[in-house]
């Protein structure tokens, strides 16, 4: 089983040799949630983190939209 190291705690993560880029995993040492970002090597990012950025842009971007049109 490959394993990558957790970018929350830096302890090894066991990952399924299946996991493709987008999959979520849990550490077994800190219990974050974590995304495969990359498979080659495997590399982990912070899932929370991830969705927070991206639920940002989309409401700001919205917002700017509305003020241009009216
Ligand atoms: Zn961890």
């Amino acid at each position: 089983m490959p394993t990558t190291i957790c970018p929350e705690c830096d302890e090894e993560v066991y990952v399924d040799a299946e996991m493709e880029q987008g999959d979520r995993v849990n550490c077994d040492e800190c219990h974050t949630s974590l995304v495969v970002v990359g498979l080659d090597p495997i590399e982990l990012d912070q899932y929370d983190e991830a969705e927070k950025d991206i639920a940002d842009d989309e409401d700001f971007g919205s917002h700017d939209y509305e003020q241009d049109r009216f």
